[in-house]
């Protein structure tokens, strides 16, 4: 059987207190990794996140602070390195979306998008970094997603941070390749995440009907499929993987 073992390793997830986040987290934690838990202000959903772990016998710390704020970001990356003792896996997944047509759209809707999900990548990866060249090891996903590469009306300023997050992986894959560290991205598709579904749930039938019928695979993703890509990503064996952008969408856009 294939197994993906973690053991003895640290991974920080940010964005993990719900959501795709979580599911990444769990997964991690169970292959054996140690899991730092991030997120901003969810502390009751963290609560839960870390309580599971805690229960299947997985060790968690909880990490909260802004990753777009330069001294959280710094401080969330030295408490998991500090606490857990290392700093192997960096999982940037924390992410917002402020959705409007670009010509209703406002500066702010576009600053903090791109605050979270680009800046927050970056800052998030810069102090990780030398923790990694260190050790002479490391892995960093970036959640990164399908409207990156192929763009949604609506969604400007998302795709523009999911897009600048795919230059970044390949641009940061060069700069640390040599020292055993690789840098990749997953573009995950439409993704039921949750008990509500999260962005499928408020489709209409009408919709979820006309998205599902251009998915080869003929249903939404599961947060579990993104974190399957993940934690293969995230482990020793996808060594020689470095600077991709790995498509999780069922085909939708094959
Ligand atoms: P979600 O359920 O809204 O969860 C987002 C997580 O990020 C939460 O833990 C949230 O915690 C955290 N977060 C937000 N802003 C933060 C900040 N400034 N600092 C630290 N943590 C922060 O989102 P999701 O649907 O699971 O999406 C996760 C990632 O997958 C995102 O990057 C998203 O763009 C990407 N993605 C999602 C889909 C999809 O269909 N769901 C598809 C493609 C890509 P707080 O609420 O406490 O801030």
């Amino acid at each position: 059987m294939y197994t993906i073992d973690l053991s003895g390793q640290v991974a920080l997830i940010t964005g993990s207190s719900r959501g795709i986040g979580a599911v990444i987290a769990k997964r991690l934690a169970a292959a054996g990794a140690s899991v730092g838990i991030n997120y901003r202000s969810s502390a009751a959903d963290a609560d839960v996140t870390i309580d599971e772990i805690r229960a299947a016998g997985g060790e968690a710390l909880r990490v909260p602070g802004d990753v777009s704020d330069e001294g959280a970001a710094e401080a969330v990356v030295k408490t998991t390195a500090d606490r857990l003792g290392r700093l192997d896996i960096l999982v940037n997944n924390a992410g917002i979306n402020r959705d409007r047509l670009v010509m209703r759209m406002n500066a702010a809707d576009w600053d903090d998008v791109l605050a979270v999900n680009l800046r927050g990548t970056f800052l998030s990866t810069r102090f990780a970094i030398p923790l990694m060249l260190r050790q002479r090891y490391g892995r960093v996903v970036n959640v990164s997603s399908v409207v990156g590469l192929s763009g949604n009306p609506g969604q400007a300023n998302y795709a523009a941070s999911k897009a600048g997050q795919i230059g970044m992986t390949k641009a940061v894959a060069r700069e640390v390749g040599s020292r055993n560290i690789t840098v990749n991205a997953v573009a995950p598709g439409f993704i039921a995440v949750g008990g509500d579904g999260g962005m499928t749930a408020s489709m209409t039938t009408e919709q979820r009907a006309q998205v599902l019928s251009n998915i080869p695979v003929g249903r939404f993703g599961t947060a579990d499929d993104v974190a399957s890509a993940v934690l293969y990503l995230a482990s020793p064996d996808a060594g020689y993987i470095n600077g991709q952008v790995l498509t999780i969408d069922g085909g939708l856009t094959a």
